[in-house]
Parts: structure tokens; C-alpha cells; sequence
């Protein structure tokens, strides 16, 4: 897979790698690294996990030591657009962590917070600014950001930001940066419209896709529990008893589920805090952060809420609810066995999401397998009436399916918290020689 050290990269920023305790690089660093490096304008399709911020703020690195002290008042020399402040404040932990042994500047700016210090940040010109499109174009607009002398520009989770309504921020933003620039774009997925994006401010990209969602799926020591909804709060507490599960990510479809659940867990005397699109900026971040560090043990948070969120050590994921998509179901999973480790995914299926766990399993091309050994799997095994006079059918039913034997269990059951030991596989995934420092710089969001 290559080493960094064969990169040719500054020594500064090499010993800052190496500290983090990166050696290999992960597949997208090995094909994006020497291509940006080069100039060249590159679309890197993967998600958070891969090491994809590494692939893009390495080479900018690298290529802003060149001018370094070049600092122009309230100019940026690269620009780097995230969709969430989480993200924002994630890539600049990383990018300090990178740069620490050089003299680069790099500020935040992000919505939901005073702009008062981000202005002040900027007086003075930065490196790297890595901002949110609203509030960027927004302090642009009152004349305390120049646009114009950007050299590179990265859209972090360009499919995101879309999902979020940004295109015409992000539009307007780069139709004030210099033509002559270079661009990076990464996206957890292509659709037409992100691709529509890329074609019309990229120049001649070189194209990778590390998003192999089986990949994923098989770091994760998956199973499926089945449970009638209204016994669902009792076998989380239930679950919950088992000390195993260190760190959790507890995911919800809705944001008052979010709520209900973080409520119960605070009855049952279990640290936890919720984050969902209602929460504020400054809650989410601090909930955000007391997990992290091990203060909570478990976060409550919906998809929305949740993706791009990078925490190590998350032990298990329990999907309360079944995500409707199946792709939510592999971002979900993928929060667990990160960066080589192993995790553990327990899933929650009533009877009226087992079509959601049909659609999981075709798209993983694998079966969950079934874990019995919990008090109410009897009854969440009960053949309902669905209501319409017809039984639904077991999952073992339906064509194109891995096959379950009649009782519906098709692996032998470990218990909870025995993930199968495994060493991290050949994926797309960054494995780690010590625990980095890399990524766990400052938490105070604000900036620098
Ligand atoms: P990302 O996909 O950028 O969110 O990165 C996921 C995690 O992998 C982060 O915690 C990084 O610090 C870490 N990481 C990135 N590149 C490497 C690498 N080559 N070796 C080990 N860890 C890495």
C-alpha cells in the first residue's frame, strides 16, 4: 500500500505522521497523496473511516509550506468546506495535529456560534480555513473574508452538504475564488446531483471509489435481535447490563425516539446525552465531546445527526430502530471496529422492520446473524398477524436470500459481548500501530 515515508513529504509534516502513528497508507491516501501533490484535481468517493481527511490536508500541507508566512489580511490560501460544524472541528483537530511542527495557520468558521473571534481569526489572513458555506459566505459578504486568493479548494462530504440545501452557498462561494486553483471533492456517495457538482467546477479529476459497504459490514461483529416493539426499552436495559459494552452508539430513526431513549437511560442510572438536528450546535459538540473522552457511556443520535462523526473506541452500535435505508445501516455499523479495531453491532428488529432487515441483508450480501439468547426473543420470533389477515413470512422466505434454516436462526449464538476475534482485514480502512495523537488535539472548536 506505500509508506509516507516514500512520499517525499517535508520532515516536519513526516515526524507529525509518524507520532500520530500512521505507517501505511490507507487506499485512498495512496492513490490521492502523490495525485494532489501533482496539482492535479481529484474526487475521492469514500467515507468517513478511510482516512480520507488525511488524503486531502497532507498534500495541502505539504504544498502550503512553500509560502509559508505568505499570509495575506483576511485571505485564506486554502479552503476547505464542511457541511457540519462536528465535521469542521473534527478536519481542524486533524489538520493542527498534521501541521503541528510548522508554522501554518488554520482557523474555523462555522454557523451557530458568535462571530465574533472568527473575524478576528481571519484579520490577519490564514493557511487553512475550514469553514461551513453558510456562515463563510456570510462573513464574506460583510467584507471580513477574501475569497480571492484561495489556491486550493476542498468540499469535504459534498453529498451531505447537498443533502443539506448548500448548493447555492457553495455555488456562490466558488465563483469568488480564483479560476486557477486546484479542487478536491469526497463524498460518501456519487448521485447525479453531487456528480452535476463535479463536473462543472472540477478540471480533468482522477476519480477513486473506496466505498466497498461489504467491506465495512465485515469489520462488524453483526447481530440481529428479534423483539416486539414495546419490549424494546426493556431489552436495551437488559443488553445494557453486560459491562462489555464500553462505549455505545445507540441510533434512533426519529429525533424524539433520540429523546425517549436518552430519558430511560437516565432512569436506569446510565450516563448518555442525545444529539439530533434540534439540539444546538454547542449541545452536540459538548455531547459530542463528553462521549469521546468517556464521560457518557452511551450517545443517542439519529443519522442525520451521526454521520461523519469520527470517535474511537466505540465497542458496539445498537440500532434501536432499524434504519428504512440500508446505507444508513453500514454508516451506523461503520461508527464501530474503526481503524483496525473490532466492534460489535446489535440491531433491534420488531416485526413490522423485518422488510428492512431483508433490504439490509441483499445490500451487505450477508444475513445478520439471529442472537437468541435474550428473554424476549420468543415473543419476537411470534408470527403476527400483520393486520391485512396474511402472516408475514419469514425472512428465510424471500428470494435471493441467504438461507436461514426454519427456525429462523442460521448461526451458531455467541453471547454479546464476545466479538469474533479477528484481525483487522485488508480493507479500505486505516490501521493504527499506537493510539494516535493525531485527531485528538483540542476540542475547543473555536479558532486558532
Ligand atoms: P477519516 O476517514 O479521515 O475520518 O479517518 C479515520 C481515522 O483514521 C482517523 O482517526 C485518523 O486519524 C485515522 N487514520 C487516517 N489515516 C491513517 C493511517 N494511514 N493509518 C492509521 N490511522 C489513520
Amino acid at each position: 500500500m506505500g509508506k509516507f515515508a516514500e512520499l517525499g513529504l517535508n520532515a516536519s509534516l513526516l515526524r507529525a505522521i509518524e507520532e500520530g502513528g500512521y505507517e501505511e497508507m490507507t487506499p485512498i491516501q495512496s492513490s490521492a497523496i502523490p495525485c494532489i501533490l501533482k496539482g492535479q484535481d481529484f474526487i475521492g468517493v469514500a467515507q468517513t473511516g478511510t482516512g480520507k481527511t488525511a488524503a486531502f490536508s497532507l498534500p495541502i500541507i505539504q504544498h502550503l509550506v512553500k509560502g509559508e508566512g505568505k499570509r495575506n489580511p483576511k485571505a485564506a490560501r486554502s479552503l476547505i468546506l464542511a457541511p457540519t460544524r462536528e465535521l469542521a472541528v473534527q478536519i481542524a483537530d486533524n489538520v493542527k495535529a498534521y501541521s503541528k511542527y510548522m508554522h501554518l495557520r488554520t482557523t474555523l468558521v462555522y454557523g451557530g456560534a458568535s462571530q465574533k473571534s472568527q473575524v478576528k481569526a481571519m484579520a490577519s489572513g490564514v493557511d487553512i480555513l475550514i469553514a461551513t458555506p453558510g456562515r463563510l459566505l456570510d462573513l464574506q459578504n460583510q467584507g471580513h473574508i477574501n475569497l480571492g486568493e484561495v489556491e486550493i479548494l476542498v468540499l469535504d462530504e459534498a453529498d451531505r452538504m447537498l443533502d443539506m440545501g448548500f448548493i447555492r452557498d457553495i455555488q456562490k462561494i466558488v465563483a469568488r475564488l480564483p479560476k486557477d486553483r486546484q479542487t478536491i471533492l469526497l463524498s460518501a456517495t456519487m448521485p447525479k446531483t453531487v456528480e452535476k457538482l463535479a463536473n462543472s467546477i472540477l478540471r480533468n479529476p482522477t476519480r477513486i471509489d473506496v466505498a466497498p459497504t461489504s467491506t465495512t459490514a465485515e469489520k462488524v461483529d453483526q447481530h440481529v435481535l428479534f423483539v416486539p416493539k414495546d419490549r424494546k426499552r426493556a431489552l436495551l436495559a437488559h443488553v445494557l447490563k453486560d459491562k462489555a459494552i464500553e462505549r455505545v452508539l445507540i441510533f434512533t430513526r426519529t429525533k424524539h425516539g433520540a429523546n425517549r431513549v436518552a430519558k430511560n437511560l437516565d432512569q436506569l442510572g446510565i450516563s448518555s446525552a442525545a444529539i439530533h438536528g434540534n439540539k444546538s450546535q454547542n449541545a452536540r459538540q459538548k455531547a459530542l465531546n463528553e462521549f469521546r473522552e468517556g464521560e457518557i457511556r452511551a450517545l443517542v443520535a439519529t443519522d442525520v445527526a451521526a454521520r461523519g462523526i469520527d470517535v474511537d473506541g466505540v465497542t458496539h452500535v445498537i440500532n434501536f430502530d432499524l434504519p428504512n435505508e440500508p446505507e444508513s445501516y453500514v454508516h451506523r455499523i461503520g461508527r464501530t471496529a474503526r481503524a483496525g479495531a473490532t466492534g460489535v453491532s446489535l440491531s433491534f428488529c420488531d416485526h413490522e422492520e423485518r422488510p428492512y432487515l431483508r433490504d439490509i441483508e441483499k445490500v451487505i450480501r450477508q444475513q445478520v446473524p439471529l442472537l437468541e439468547d435474550h428473554p424476549f426473543h420468543s415473543e419476537g420470533m411470534e408470527l403476527r398477524n400483520n393486520g391485512a389477515g396474511k402472516e408475514e413470512k419469514e425472512p428465510s422466505g424471500r428470494p435471493g436470500a441467504p438461507k436461514r434454516n426454519n427456525s429462523g436462526k442460521h448461526k451458531p449464538n455467541r453471547r454479546i459481548n464476545q466479538p469474533k476475534s479477528h484481525s483487522a482485514k485488508p480493507g479500505s480502512g486505516p490501521q493504527r500501530k499506537g493510539r494516535p495523537s493525531a485527531n485528538r488535539g483540542s476540542r475547543s472548536g473555536n479558532a486558532s
